[in-house]
């Protein structure tokens, strides 16, 4: 049986449904993403740049999902500007081709951790590495290579 294709099966961008970015708590039931729309256009160009899956472990979040879920208490998912993201099969997410596609595509906030990667269009870029006990770093790393990336 094919089922109907419904709202939440629009592409909001290339190979991205509004579903899979859309808040899934209780309240929005998958009914809310106001995404910002450079983000999309980001995901755009990365996702025509890679040319293989990423999957959204975590789109637009509503306040009372964040909070419940341990997000940060400014978390730009509350803004529609940021995507937790992961790939099938065995993907690197500490690569520095993958760090340089992603600078490249215009992500400007970048959290990264051997299994988590979080991306957004924040205006001033900051980059972060996770730690194991929950807190997070400056990633030296990826400030360096924003530099060679926009020739500043
Ligand atoms: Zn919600
Ligand atoms: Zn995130």
């Amino acid at each position: 049986m094919t089922a109907i294709p419904g709202p939440l099966d629009i592409e909001i961008a290339p190979h991205l449904r509004l579903r899979e970015v859309a808040c899934q708590c209780a309240d929005c039931l998958g009914r809310t993403a106001p995404m910002n729309v450079r983000l999309l256009q980001a995901w755009a160009y990365w996702r025509e740049r890679r040319n293989s899956q990423i999957m959204v472990v975590s789109g637009f979040r509503c306040a009372r999902h964040n909070a419940k879920v341990g997000g940060a208490r400014e978390s730009k998912h509350m803004l529609g500007v940021a995507l937790d993201v992961g790939f099938p099969g065995d993907v690197d997410l500490m690569d520095d081709d993958l760090l340089g596609e992603m600078l490249a595509c215009g992500f400007r906030g970048i959290g990264r951790s051997e299994n988590r990667l979080h991306i957004d269009v924040r205006e001033r870029a900051y980059f972060w590495r996770y730690l194991a006990n929950g807190k997070h770093e400056r990633d030296a790393r990826a400030h360096l290579m924003l530099k060679d990336v926009s020739g500043r």
